[in-house]
């Protein structure tokens, strides 16, 4: 059995202030807060998942904000940027948007098919929004931060940045089924599946780039996704098979997840597509209410007190905020 992963599942970064990176992520940038939960490891933290209506693998962005944590440097061993999918012809609509946050942001044409809007978020993450000729056939999140027709559409790419690129290049086709689309200086393209957004990673080899320090505004790992608990049995035993230290199966509540770093330096997880965010409760609450797994529930209280306060903007749960009918009726809105 040899294993391919269908693209992205996640990517998770370290942030500062979680009230910042709310108002960021779903006014600036205009996702949804699918998760408000804690950092399994560190259950005074919490760990904030966004992405589209109902936070599908490909689509999801998540942090570990801890108040006043030092920058992080990014660097060789990371992923160094995060692409979002953007509709053609919207990238002038988001600078605009952006400067109206006080937030600078340049657009560029990296190829004739795409053109890339950089910018940072508060904590100085990396972060691109790409417009490519390819439509990109997802349903976005129709915020009223960001409408319909520019929003984002989930992952589109990450670059990776290695000093040798040579293992990095090696894990991702031969462990992750990866293939290679082009090379173009110093940057191999490389994709899953079909090569759609979402489904695609830059490896950039950089021999005299510094090590990437991992604190704030840095990626702590990038997540690839597998369709279930099965199929990633099989891929532990391959991965450890072909030499790599694989983490045991961690249960995540929302996925279930294993880790192992590649030769360049980079945390890869691989994630299942189940069960999703709306196990614990229904899609539209997604976001609303601190969520726990079963092992910390009897810790609530604690945690409670632990965790900073924060403001959920109403964008994020609109048919709730604006129909008292749905607050009125326990039942409403429940999914099937
Ligand atoms: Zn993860």
């Amino acid at each position: 059995m040899t294993a391919a992963t269908q693209g992205l599942h996640h990517v998770t970064a370290i942030a500062g202030n979680p009230q910042a990176n709310i108002d960021f992520y779903i006014k600036g940038l205009g996702l949804r807060l699918v998760k408000k939960t804690v950092n399994f490891d560190d259950p005074a933290t919490y760990h904030l998942y966004y992405g589209d209506e109902s936070g599908k693998p490909g689509t999801l962005m998540t942090f570990f904000p801890w108040n006043g944590i030092a920058p992080g440097r990014i660097g060789a061993g990371q992923s160094t940027s995060t692409a979002f999918s953007v509709p053609e012809g919207s990238l002038g609509w988001w600078r605009e948007h952006f400067k109206a946050l006080g937030v600078e942001s340049t657009i560029v044409r990296v190829s004739p098919d795409e053109e890339r809007l950089s910018l940072r978020d508060p904590d100085g993450l990396q972060l691109d929004l790409v417009a490519s000729s390819t439509t990109d056939p997802r349903d976005p999140w129709d915020s009223a931060s960001v409408p319909a027709e520019h929003a984002v559409r989930g992952q589109h790419s990450s670059v990776l940045t290695v000093n040798n690129p040579e293992g990095t290049l090696a894990t991702l086709t031969d462990a992750l089924g990866l293939s290679i689309l082009s090379e173009t200086g110093n940057t191999t393209r490389l994709a899953a599946g079909d090569g759609s957004a979402g489904n695609i990673i830059d490896v950039v080899a950089d021999p005299r780039a510094q090590y990437g320090l991992t604190a704030g505004g840095t990626v702590h790992h990038i997540a690839f996704r597998v369709p279930d608990q099965a199929t990633q049995e099989l891929w532990r035993q391959e991965l450890i098979g072909r030499g790599y230290r694989v983490t045991a199966i961690l249960d995540r509540q929302y996925f279930k997840s294993i880790y192992f770093r590649e030769p360049g330096g980079v945390l890869f997880e691989i994630a299942t597509d189940t069960p999703g965010f709306n196990v614990d409760e229904p899609l539209l609450e997604l976001g609303r209410s601190l969520k726990l797994p079963p092992w910390l529930e009897p810790s609530r209280e604690e945690i409670e007190q632990a965790v900073a306060r924060i403001e959920l903007p109403s964008e994020n749960n609109p048919a709730v905020e604006n129909s008292p009918a749905v607050e009125n009726n326990p039942t409403a809105g429940l999914e099937g």
